[in-house]
């Protein structure tokens, strides 16, 4: 049986009497269209009439605009094993924003 523990607690989540919660995060760049630029290696513009100026145009801009680049190597996922008690906190402010008075970790 594998043991888990809390990643904001560190309590230990005992599987079979308390429920583990998962929280997944991704972050990644918006990738906002953007016009031409975009549209050259990310859009369907198979309506073009000289495809072979199109085609030679669009490899031209896959080499210094890479998008494709900028949504794989973008993007980070984060994953962690909450409590039960740590997750309704993290529900309640999942950023972390300091701004709520009662958002409080501390026991009492
Ligand atoms: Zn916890």
């Amino acid at each position: 049986m594998r043991h888990y523990s809390c990643d904001v607690c560190k309590r230990p989540i005992n599987t079979q009497a308390d429920v583990r919660h998962v929280v997944k995060i991704e972050v990644f760049a918006a990738v906002e269209d953007e016009g031409e630029a975009c549209q050259a290696c990310c859009g369907d513009r198979s309506d073009e009439a000289d495809h072979l100026e199109e085609m030679q145009e669009l490899l031209e801009r896959l080499d210094d605009h890479d998008c494709a680049g900028l949504l794989d190597e973008g993007t980070v996922s984060m994953r962690f094993d909450l409590c039960d008690a740590c997750r309704q906190r993290f529900l309640r402010n999942p950023l972390g924003a300091k701004t709520a008075k009662h958002f409080n970790f501390s026991q009492n």
